[in-house]
């Protein structure tokens, strides 16, 4: 019988509920970017709404690419973030996929957009496109970037900048800020980030009892729910179900004759081809950069100012090429990794990890062989299906072949 995920059916009622909530409009509804300081936002009261993950659900329905076009028309390139673009042209084309899978009118007005430009500059100038259109306040975060390590000083600067929106956001929201909301709502993103990255270690486990590919679908929570009561329950299901996979040997390959990274952003559209490529090479992908990007260790209740600044800006994309070296190496030795697929996303390049020489720096340090897929998050066009099958089917037996040499 094929391998299934039960808690799939209380996640798509999650993300149903949470749509509909925000197309209720009951609370005051900020935008944030994805590793942006959504718990601050939440301890106001605002429901928050979150352009990236509109962007990934453009790409996976795969109507990012006949939105793009109306963005360059207004002058965005096509070379720029596909999130971007593509969100954007759906804007100008009023469509969102959002009104077929939630019944939404369309994308929710905001009240307030909040950036923190710890992942890319791209998403200052996206939400700044968004504050012109609705005529609405905005706010950013703007750590130092690409940290090898993360000292006092870069904590203070990036604290300090959490307590320059605070008036901002009491402004718009009509409530004082109120420290203790704020340690709660941390508190609860705290545990469901911690659950969630327990989820994603069950990967560790032979049969895997959770890919890549799943992961990306059950990270939905975590990106657009976290500080919520919701986000931990589900976590806590989910990892109970995958525990008892584990202990009953269940995982969505029986037998894997090799384990493998993804590093990079997903391929929206191309998800369950991808899944069911890997799965027909009985290769395992059971880790990703992508899926522990939203792993913040760092919170903690009692400083809670310090600890979010620490949180977000200690994130694997914001770091140096030594730093991410380190964070690699960890997950390929604890994950037991075979090779690693790079996906190199013509449109993000700061997701795109393949650049500046890590494949050859792990080859050379580690012994893990890697190889470079071609693509992009939601733009199609720069994905060649063909060429990337054959790569990674013959990058797949290279591996088996050495395997059965040891
Ligand atoms: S990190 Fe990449 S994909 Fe994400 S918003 Fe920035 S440019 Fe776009």
């Amino acid at each position: 019988m094929a391998y299934k995920i039960k808690s799939t059916s209380v996640l798509k009622e999650l993300m149903r509920d949470y749509f509909q909530r925000i197309g209720q409009r009951e609370k005051p509804l900020a935008w944030c970017t994805s590793v942006g300081p959504a718990e601050l936002l939440r301890s106001f009261g605002f429901e928050v709404y979150f352009p990236e993950n509109h962007g990934a659900l453009l790409g996976a329905t795969r109507t990012a690419g006949s939105n793009i076009p109306a963005a360059m028309k207004c002058g965005y390139s096509g070379d720029i973030c596909s999130y971007t673009t593509s969100d954007i042209g759906a804007f100008l084309n009023q469509s969102t996929p959002l009104k077929t899978q939630y019944g939404l009118d369309g994308i929710p007005r905001p009240d307030l957009l909040v950036y923190n430009t710890n992942q890319c500059r791209e998403v200052e100038d996206w939400f700044h496109f968004y504050a012109d259109r609705f005529n609405c306040s905005i706010a950013g975060i703007h750590p130092p970037r690409h940290l090898h390590s993360i000292r006092a000083a870069e904590i203070e600067l990036v604290t300090a900048q959490f307590k320059r929106i605070l008036p901002l956001c009491e402004q718009i929201s009509g409530q004082k800020f109120d420290l203790d909301a704020f340690r709660e709502v941390l508190q609860l993103s705290s545990e469901a980030t911690l659950l969630w990255q327990q989820v994603l270690r069950t990967a560790m486990a032979s049969p895997a009892p959770l890919s890549f590919f799943d992961g990306t679908i059950h990270m939905g929570p975590i990106v657009v729910l976290r500080g919520t009561v919701e986000a931990k329950t589900y976590y806590a299901e989910l990892l109970q179900e995958l525990q008892e996979n584990i202990a009953a040997g269940r995982g969505f390959l029986q037998q894997e004759s090799c384990r493998l990274f993804w590093e990079g952003m997903p391929i929206w559209g191309k998800l369950r081809a991808l899944s069911d490529l890997f799965v027909q090479n009985d290769a395992a992908v059971v880790a990703s950069t992508y899926c522990n990007s939203w792993i913040f260790d760092a919170f903690n209740e009692k400083e809670p100012f310090e600890s979010s600044a620490r949180a977000y800006t200690e994130i694997f994309i914001n770091r140096s090429e030594q730093a991410k070296f380190t964070m690699l190496q960890k997950w390929i030795e604890d994950y037991r990794i075979d090779g690693v697929i790079f996906h190199d996303a013509k449109t993000c390049f700061n997701n795109s990890n393949a650049r500046f020489g890590m494949p050859l720096r792990l080859k050379n340090k580690l012994g893990i062989p890697s190889i470079t897929i071609d693509g992009d998050l939601c733009d199609l066009r720069f994905y060649s299906e063909g060429q990337s099958i054959t790569k990674i089917e013959t990058f797949i037996e290279q591996i088996q072949n050495q395997k059965s040499f040891i």
